[in-house]
């Protein structure tokens, strides 16, 4: 607290909480440690899963770290740092969250440690950042080379990435229909492959089975078409994607009409319905058959395009929009006037079909489509809603393996193998700087440790028989979560994406790193809950408000 002539001087508002120092810093890992520790039971194929209640009363049953953490709401400021590196993890990748979230609690955890033994934060922060580059190397290293076209390689992938989820029953099929879907939408730029997954639409439903999921070469719009009177289903369909108004414009102004005689009002309603026939007249000449049109359709037109035995769709998202033009290969017009007969696309069938009592637009069969979409089916709405995030692991994994073509064994093998290479390592870096790196080793059999406990196994002895098979060179020996024990990953097609592991690396270490720096916590308001450990009525001093983490 400054003084200035024996008057105290605040400087930050009543109620402000700073806590500084060492006290800053336990609280903060503290805070993160629990983030880890909660979802750390759901790692892995024998992991559990966790029921979400929110304050209305919703339920989400899963086992997805990325949206346990984000349901969780959490309010630490450093626990939000966590459920931050699951996001990131979840956008770049797709999977690989619950891995990233308790990595990060595991580094912070060891920091402690080295922090209790009297080693500055800044040298194990320092230490940390050592590690990861390093651990990038090796994990590059271990890689193994993929191909767009290794179907079973893939598979096996994306059933990894399933494994332990509610869809685990029909992997199979989810794995295969996940696998053609990114085949499908791959495409070359340049020297690289980019599968962009937002080209694959997953649209669930609720009602059927699992197994009823299925693969679209095409998209599915959750909207049924206007007018009763058109046809249900158009094979050969010639479709139009229109981004404009099928209807007359309102005057922007409040303008009066006098009419004097009746004929006048005919001529005038009798001019409107000229305009809208002219408007489906000029799709009708372009030789379509179907329209999707992302704006309305007026009553009228709706009756003259279903005189004209057309399909139409209004008030399409514009997203959806997107995906059909990338599929059927037509072009968004958005001008009535500008459409020709090449702006079209084309699909062998355009239908509208009953799912679970809802109609829904089918627009399949596109040639060599750069979007599909994957109905997901499932009993009920939580199972409906568990599918569709493993099959969002799925297809996130296989993705990843296509663009970066390079994949790694699963069960712990490569955490286990960048451990050891990062013990030598610090060996040759020596001082301090050498506890953490061997602190972030140690942090990495976080992986091995939690499947074993999962499984039920004894964690010690399967860690200690885990590094006996790595000395002895053999890079795959994983735990076998199912099996009971360890064995070669490779040789049970347990293998994941290179990219999960990497960014798993780079965004806990970053985390952890940015929490230790952090010696000091100025909280311009008391945050609900309370944070654990902060001294009463806080402290004047300083100004500012809390930075936005
Ligand atoms: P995450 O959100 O991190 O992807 P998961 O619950 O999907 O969490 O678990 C992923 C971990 O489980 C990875 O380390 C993966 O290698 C491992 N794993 C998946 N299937 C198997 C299996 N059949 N045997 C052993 N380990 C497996
Ligand atoms: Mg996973």
């Amino acid at each position: 607290m400054a003084q200035y002539s024996g008057q105290p001087i605040f400087i930050l508002p009543e109620g402000a909480l700073r806590t500084t120092g060492r006290d800053a810093q336990r609280n903060n890992i503290m805070a993160a440690k629990a983030v880890a520790e909660t979802v750390r039971t759901t790692l892995g194929p024998r992991g559990m899963d966790k029921m979400l209640v929110d304050d209305l009363g919703d339920i989400v049953i899963t086992n997805d770290g990325a949206t346990i953490v984000e349901e969780m709401n959490v309010e630490h400021p450093a626990a939000k740092m966590v459920v931050e590196v699951a996001k990131t993890q979840d956008d770049e990748v797709g999977d690989g969250t619950t891995t990233a979230v308790i990595l990060t609690g595991e580094l912070l955890a060891n920091a402690e440690k080295l922090l209790d033994q009297g080693i500055h934060s800044s040298v194990i922060a320092r230490g940390y950042r050592m590690a990861s580059a390093k651990a990038q190397e090796f994990l590059q290293e271990i890689g193994r080379k993929i191909s767009l076209d290794d179907r079973k390689l893939l598979t096996e992938i994306a059933i990894t990435a399933m494994t332990g989820k509610g869809a685990e029953t029909s992997k199979e099929l989810l794995s295969e229909l996940s696998v053609k879907a990114i085949q499908q939408i791959t495409e070359k730029e340049g020297d690289k492959l980019v599968a962009d997954l937002d080209n694959v639409k997953v649209e669930k439903k609720e009602g059927g089975s699992i197994a009823d999921s299925e693969l679209i070469q095409g998209v599915i719009v959750d909207k049924e078409r206007v007018h009763p009177g058109m046809p249900k289903r158009v094979e050969n369909a010639k479709i139009t994607l229109l981004d404009a108004a099928i209807e007359i414009k309102e005057t922007e102004t409040d303008a009066k009409i006098q009419v004097t005689d009746p004929s006048q009002l005919q001529a005038f309603i009798t001019q409107e319905e000229n305009m809208l026939k002219s408007m489906v007249d000029s799709v009708a000449n372009s030789g379509a058959n179907v329209v999707f049109c992302q704006k309305g359709i007026d009553d009228l037109a709706q009756h003259f395009f279903s005189k004209a035995g057309i399909f139409a769709v209004r008030r399409v998202k514009k997203s959806d929009m997107e995906k059909l033009a990338k599929a059927t290969s037509a072009s968004i017009v958005t001008n009535l006037k500008d459409l020709s007969k090449k702006d079209l696309g084309f699909a062998k069938l355009v239908e509208e079909k009953k799912v679970s009592g809802e109609a829904m637009t089918f627009v399949s069969g596109c040639r060599n489509p750069k979007s599909v979409s994957l109905l997901v089916r499932g009993g009920t709405e939580h199972v409906v809603e568990e599918v569709e995030r493993a099959v969002n692991d799925a297809l996130g994994g296989v993705a990843a393996a296509v663009e970066v073509g390079l994949i790694v064994p699963g069960g712990g093998a490569p955490e286990v193998e960048v451990a050891k290479r990062l013990r030598e390592f610090a060996e040759s870096v020596g001082g301090r700087e050498q506890l953490a790196i061997g602190a972030f080793a140690d942090a990495l059999e976080v992986v091995p440790r939690t499947l074993a406990e999962s499984a039920g196994l004894d964690a010690i002895d399967i860690l200690v028989e885990l590094r006996a098979k790595h000395d002895r060179g053999d890079v795959n020996a994983g735990v076998l979560v199912l099996e009971g024990g360890v064995g070669d990953m490779w040789k049970r097609g347990i293998v994941e994406p290179l990219k999960i592991k990497t960014q798993a690396v780079k965004s806990a270490s970053e985390a952890s790193e940015m929490i230790l720096r952090i010696d000091d916590v100025i909280a311009s308001s008391k945050p609900r809950g309370g944070m654990p450990g902060m001294p009463p009525g806080g402290m004047g001093g300083m100004g500012g408000e809390m930075p936005e983490m």
